[in-house]
């Protein structure tokens, strides 16, 4: 590209509009910033002004940068003065019939080389060129929010993209700053089809009143995300989500695990479409949250103190791996299996044969069995007839929900389930889920005990694994039916998430964190208790595990 500063055209001046405009300014290039009425591109100069404030007082640019790069952009409601664009990105709402007539507009008043870019998120750029005189002048050029904080861009060729544009798209790209990637011309491209989930099933755990928004942030935050799908949503503008959603729902012919859920259109018709109205999952107040924080949930448990013995039942690496960072912790521990574990005997732990002699300064037992169902069932009559009432079990329930576990025994009051991604020693948070029949003075003895562990903790409803592993899970399994599709390569997929939303792992570097065995007992255990296909293993999923690997691979 020459050192001539580019000149470029931005359609639409919303939240993406802006952002884009602001950046392309930054890196030296003229923009010219359109949008259908005097206001709105007034209220997009006023924030890109405050993003290039912001940018002055935390010392990443000059003030005198700042004038000048405000100075290079010119706002316009006439779409004629896009005529000598070199580029236009398109930023104008997320609809197929809106953006064809939009780029179809472009084409009559642009020069017949200038490359129309559109930043959908979800729309096939295939069909959004179909139409139009010179298709091979159209590629996807998909940013990311804030725009001038993410450093991913994906370039999306169409159909009859000329490889030469989606080669100058790239360097457009790389010109603004950006990591671009190329990315397949399919629904929701790389990030926006392998995050479908952290929304997706989010809204599905809300709506179905498992956890509240503000709790699913939380507990999701807690594992590290720099912000929870519900802050995610109001973000992205809940309008914005769901044509994603739906987008996608769509182009795979209904595919059960995109349905988007009503609940989101409920709040879309009440006008909720989160920041930019003010309201969405959370209020706004001048752009900044009305924080609401949740109480903690029973705030006046106090942390138990190591008293008494932990009972570890079950067999597995999930047991396992809960008796060794026990036992790491300093607590007093025993296990009671019915099969020799190698890393128990290893480290020395011991091991009961019979249960009766450990019972007795039992204070909390623990079974933490995955499955199958038989297996971790077995377990359960002699545990629950020999041990005292009053204490509690807690239970492992990524494959099963706690009602069921409940069911199992003769006294299901003290019944609670739980789950985490692990390792357990790492483990910050710790999600407990109540049955039906869950008492709350096992749930307020566990609470104290998870307490004393020095974890935090979330009390949500019941359904096999909960909130963050059933996340994840649901994350991870829609990689590997991606990668099976071949949308894109592993280490590419990984980088995306953390370029494009952040996330602290890729959802690959999260299936070796949480373990294919409890992916896998956990999407399974969602399957068998909703009895639908939207939470079917991938096949790739499950190969991995048979074949032992640590990660999907
Ligand atoms: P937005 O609602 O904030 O802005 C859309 C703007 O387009 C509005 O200002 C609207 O007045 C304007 N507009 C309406 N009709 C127009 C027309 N005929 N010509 C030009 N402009 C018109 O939406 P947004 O969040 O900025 O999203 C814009 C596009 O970017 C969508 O395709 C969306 O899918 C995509 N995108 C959004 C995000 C996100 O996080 N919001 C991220 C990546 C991509």
């Amino acid at each position: 590209m020459s050192s001539e500063p580019t000149r470029l055209g931005v359609a639409g001046a919303g939240t993406m509009g802006a952002g884009i405009a602001q950046v392309a300014a930054e890196a030296g290039c003229d923009v010219v910033l359109y949008d259908v009425s005097p206001e709105i591109v007034a209220r997009a100069l006023a924030q890109i002004r405050a993003g290039y404030d912001r940018a002055v007082s935390g010392g990443r640019l000059t003030r005198e940068e700042a004038d000048a790069a405000l100075a290079r952009i010119a706002t316009t409601t006439t779409l004629n003065a896009l005529g000598t664009a070199q580029f236009v990105i398109e930023a104008a709402p997320e609809d197929l019939a809106l953006k064809r007539q939009l780029l179809a507009e472009l084409e009559r008043v642009c020069a017949p080389d200038t490359i129309l870019a559109s930043n959908t998120s979800s729309l096939s750029i295939t069909a959004i060129a179909g139409g139009l005189s010179r298709p091979e002048r159209v590629a996807g050029m998909h940013f990311f929010n804030p725009v001038s904080v993410r450093p991913l861009v994906e370039v999306v060729g169409g159909a009859a993209t000329a490889p030469e544009v989606a080669d100058a798209v790239m360097a457009l790209a790389r010109r603004l700053g950006k990591n671009p990637m190329r990315a397949a011309d399919t629904p929701g491209f790389i990030v926006n089809r392998i995050a479908r989930p952290f929304t997706g099933e989010a809204l599905r755990i809300v709506g179905e009143g498992l956890a509240t928004p503000a709790e699913v942030d939380r507990i999701v935050r807690g594992a590290g995300f720099r912000i929870g799908p519900f802050e995610m949503i109001d973000l992205v503008g809940l309008d914005v989500n769901f044509a994603v959603h739906r987008t996608i729902y769509e182009q795979s012919f209904g595919e059960p695990r995109y349905r988007p859920q009503p609940l989101q259109a409920r709040l879309i018709a009440a006008g909720r479409l989160g920041r930019k109205t003010g309201q969405g999952f959370y209020r706004y107040e001048g752009g900044r949250l009305v924080a609401e924080d949740a109480p903690a949930p029973f705030a006046d448990v106090a942390p138990t103190g190591r008293r008494g013995n932990i009972l570890i039942a079950g067999q597995g690496p999930a047991a396992d791996d809960l008796a060794l960072a026990l036992q790491a912790m300093g607590q007093t521990i025993s296990t009671y299996s019915t099969e020799e574990s190698a890393p128990l005997l290893d480290a020395g732990i011991p091991r009961a044969r019979r249960l009766r002699d450990v019972l007795l300064t039992t204070t909390v037992a623990i079974e933490a069995t995955l499955g199958p169902r038989d297996l971790k069932r077995a377990y359960w009559y002699e545990l629950d007839e020999s041990l005292p009432p009053q204490i509690p079990i807690l239970a492992l329930s990524l494959g099963h929900g706690t009602t069921e576990l409940g069911s199992w025994s003769a006294r299901p009051e003290r019944v609670v389930g739980f789950g985490f991604v692990g390792p357990f020693a790492d483990t910050p948070f710790v999600e407990l889920s109540r049955g039906l029949r869950t008492g709350d003075a096992a749930l307020r003895r566990v609470v104290g005990f998870v307490r004393g562990l020095g974890k935090d903790l979330a009390v949500v409803g019941d359904a096999p694994g909960q909130i963050l592993p059933r996340l994840l899970s649901c994350l991870i399994n829609e990689v590997a039916f991606a990668l099976d599709e071949g949308l894109a390569a592993p280490d590419d997929i990984d980088a995306a998430l953390r370029l494009g939303l952040d996330f602290p792992l890729g959802p690959i570097a999260w299936s070796a964190r949480l373990g294919l065995d409890r992916v896998v007992t956990t999407l399974d255990g969602l399957r068998d208790y909703y009895g639908e296909e939207r939470y079917r293993v991938a096949p790739r999923l499950r190969r991995s595990l048979l074949a032992g690997y640590e990660r999907l691979s």
